[in-house]
């Protein structure tokens, strides 16, 4: 009999598995169960191109139609995987059930959500799919006063691309610094000097005590005491990860799905990918879930490998982007914060490099995506460098690798 293999979850991760298991030469029985009414999409652009107006909705498809048409899945858009039956091994879904051999749960996240009051529930929006995307751009589109709570990736780029559709913009972040959880201090400092030069008003170490609605407009009350006017509000406070189909099942669930390096779960017929998966890493040498395109997309080809037992793909430095006010940010790597900083800034770069007993760990590059292909090279093949040749402008990055 013909193997079955299954996938729930159609996003990113989702997608790269059933692509690389047909690529790598599968013949048997692919399924692939989305929640959505779309094919496999990249969530990027929802926040920036796709948000703004500027690009489509189509667009976003991780693979062109005839590509995916090619790969012979049985997709089940809108459809919602209700439980596993480990025993019997099958997926219960609304109206049936579709067994398989192996499965993978590539289930993604959820944004995290605070209690709002009714009265102004059609107000606040989150971003995490196309529909909450146009739902906000329409929002947008009518000028006004945005409010963000939460100064992450979401609210910072949402915040650049408001700006750009000509609204107020207020960012209200808890931590005494935007992005504290991806980003240095350096870099933190960079963003917030970034947001402010672009007119958007950034209030640090702030929260939002309270709601109200009058005259048809929303009013917050600020751990400051103070009131803020507003249109509409966005929450962007993080993601819960999507564990709840693996925990019902019983499998081991800590900050994400646990899996092993290659991706399996202590069950060995079911893996799990992407912004849900707690993978070991063999780079950092313990579990850790990164939230992602690259590991979204690495980690699905890594996952689809598994599955065909081949060899797993080297693992890649961890590695995310962000584009804000016409600033592209880079970072490479996860330095630890007793790392030793080396700035190197341009007329229109800034850039920080991130050393560890001498070695390069990681570094953070505004407007400078050279410095991050250059320390890519430097890392993964260990060539030594100094901090005065990384400080120092009048070297060129790139003949460092020479070295
Ligand atoms: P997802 O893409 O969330 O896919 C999971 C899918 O599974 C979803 O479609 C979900 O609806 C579905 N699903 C869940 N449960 C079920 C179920 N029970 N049955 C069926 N289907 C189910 N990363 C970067 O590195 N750079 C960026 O610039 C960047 N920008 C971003 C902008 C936005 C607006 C967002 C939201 C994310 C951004 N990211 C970015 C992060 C990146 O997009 C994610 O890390 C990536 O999408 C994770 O892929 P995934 O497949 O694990 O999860
Ligand atoms: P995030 O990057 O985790 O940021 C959430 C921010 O909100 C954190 O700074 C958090 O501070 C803060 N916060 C939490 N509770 C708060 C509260 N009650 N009031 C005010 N601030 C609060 O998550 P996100 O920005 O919501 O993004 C969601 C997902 O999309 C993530 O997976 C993210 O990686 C992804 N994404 C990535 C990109 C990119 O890589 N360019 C772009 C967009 C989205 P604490 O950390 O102190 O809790």
């Amino acid at each position: 009999m013909t193997e079955s293999i299954v996938i729930v979850g159609a996003g990113q991760a989702g997608g790269w598995v059933a692509k690389t298991l047909r690529d790598k030469g599968y013949g048997g029985a692919l399924t692939l169960i989305g929640d959505e009414p779309h094919r496999p999409y990249e969530r990027p652009p929802l926040s920036k191109a796709v948000l703004a107006g500027e690009a489509a909705d189509d667009s976003v498809h991780l693979f062109a139609h005839d590509v995916f048409d090619g790969l012979d899945i049985d997709f089940r858009p809108n459809q919602s995987a209700r439980s596993i039956d480990r025993e019997q091994k099958r997926v219960l879904l609304d109206d049936g059930a579709v067994p398989y051999d192996r499965l993978v749960l590539a289930t993604g996240g959820r944004p995290r959500l605070l209690p709002m009051p009714e009265a102004i529930a059609d107000r606040v929006h989150t971003l995490r799919d196309l529909a909450d995307a146009n739902a906000l751009r329409a929002t947008l589109q009518n000028g006004g006063h945005l409010t963000i709570i939460g100064g992450g990736w979401i609210g910072l780029e949402v915040a650049a691309t408001a700006r750009k559709l000509g609204c107020e913009v207020t960012v209200i972040e808890a931590a005494p610094r935007l992005c504290s959880r991806a980003a240095s201090e350096l870099l933190s400092a960079y963003l917030l000097e970034l947001h402010q030069a672009n007119g958007v008003d950034v209030r640090l170490e702030t929260s939002v005590t309270e709601l109200d609605e009058r005259d048809g407009r929303i009013v917050c009350t600020l751990s400051d005491g103070q009131r803020q006017e507003t249109d509409a509000l966005l929450i962007g406070i993080g993601i819960v990860p999507n564990v709840e189909l693996a925990d019902a099942a019983g499998l081991a669930i800590d900050n994400g799905i646990v899996v092993d390096a290659r991706g399996q779960t202590e069950d060995p017929s079911i893996f799990a990918v992407g912004d849900v998966a707690h993978r070991f890493s063999d780079l950092a040498g313990h579990h850790r879930r990164l939230e992602s395109w690259a590991n979204a997309q690495n980690e699905g080809i890594a996952v689809g490998h598994a599955l065909l037992g081949l060899g797993r793909p080297a693992e890649d430095i961890p590695w995310f982007w962000s584009d804000q006010h016409g600033t592209n940010i880079q970072i490479l790597g996860t330095p630890p914060d007793h790392a030793t900083t080396i700035v190197r800034d341009g007329d229109s770069d800034h850039t920080c490099f991130y050393l560890v007993d001498g070695a390069l760990v990681g570094v953070h590059a505004c407007n400078n995506p050279i410095a991050i292909r250059v320390a890519t090279r430097l890392i993964a093949r260990g060539i030594p460098v100094t901090a005065d040749q990384l400080a120092d402008p009048s070297i060129p990055l790139k003949s460092l690798l020479k070295s």
